[in-house]
């Protein structure tokens, strides 16, 4: 009888672990106020048709699998597709990029080399952002700043950037030999504290949580809105599911979720959002399956265009 007990108490232990650990991430029922739609609107509400961004485009610069509980806790449904992207925004004054992706080297890392990575895409990327009007990132985490921090022509992008205060900070971490070239360490920083008007039809705001330096990136085109969440969700199920990423992941990655519970407001802000507005188009970032699936709807251009010479 003792012996069952015990048995019976480390099962009971193991089992807490694991719901703990791997399957709970449940949002908050309501999360108010947490994403302010409106204000983001009302910044670019009297800009007109003609200065809006007209295109937005995506770069599928590599990919890597991951089981699905890894990407939103107790989803036991198999593989998931993880892509690493950049993103254009074509505007009438000249393209603004959201997101370096990841190069070569670091694919391979993060992958254990089985992940796949496109050269060509990467250097679109690169020669984007040699010629943007405006560079932003999601945040700082290194599958979003690579084609920045290791760009091989700095001087050229530097005055570009639109980074934060902590974007700036972690990219030394990601630089060859961990140091940022110079051009790009003295950049005037950006603060999204409150939402910014980027340019016409496009806002910044900041939505720490998942890292210190997430923003979110609000577009308004002639046809469609758009809102880049970066990494506050993985994958679309975890706003459709109000579940957060697992645990262990933050055990794993100490940099991912170093605010949990504001992730979880924000995944039930998306979700109430998402059902209020089902036109408003949500772009996480990775979500592979998903983000073809945009493309394939026409609301994301696959490949960069290059702009005509001026
Ligand atoms: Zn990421």
């Amino acid at each position: 009888m003792k012996k069952l007990i015990g048995l019976l108490v480390v099962l009971a232990a193991l089992a807490g672990a694991a719901w703990y650990f791997v399957i709970d991430g449940e949002a908050p029922a309501s999360a108010p106020g947490v994403i302010d739609i409106a204000a983001m609107r009302a910044l670019v509400a009297n800009d007109a048709p003609e200065t809006l961004p007209s295109d937005v485009r995506i770069e599928f610069v590599g990919e890597s699998q991951a089981p699905s509980f890894a990407a939103e806790a107790g989803a036991f449904d198999g593989q998931r597709t993880f892509s690493y992207n950049s993103f254009q925004l074509v505007t009438p004054t000249g393209d603004i990029i959201i997101d370096g992706a990841v190069d070569r080297a670091t694919l391979d890392d993060m992958s254990r080399g089985e992940g796949s990575f496109s050269e060509d895409a990467y250097n679109r990327v690169i020669n984007a952002m040699s010629g943007a009007q405006s560079v932003l990132i999601t945040h700082e985490h290194l599958d979003h700043v690579m084609a920045i921090a290791r760009h091989p022509a700095p001087d050229l992008i530097a005055r570009r950037l639109q980074l934060t205060a902590p974007q700036l900070a972690a990219l030394p971490d990601h630089a060859p030999d961990g140091v940022l070239a110079p051009s790009i360490a003295r950049i005037s920083i950006a603060d999204f504290a409150t939402p910014q008007r980027i340019a016409p039809g496009i806002v910044a705001v900041a939505a720490p949580g998942h890292s210190a330096g997430t923003i979110l990136i609000y577009v308004r085109t002639p046809s469609r809105e758009y809102l880049f969440i970066g990494d506050i969700a993985w994958v679309m199920s975890s706003i459709e599911n109000t579940r957060g990423r697992p645990r262990f992941i933050s055990l794993m990655m100490p940099g991912v979720d170093p605010d949990r519970p504001a992730v979880l407001r924000q995944l039930r802000a998306l979700h109430d959002l998402a059902a209020a507005e089902p036109e408003l188009v949500i772009v996480p970032a990775h979500d592979d399956a998903y983000l073809r699936g945009l493309a394939a709807a026409g609301a994301l251009g696959e490949e960069f265009t290059v702009p005509a010479a001026q």
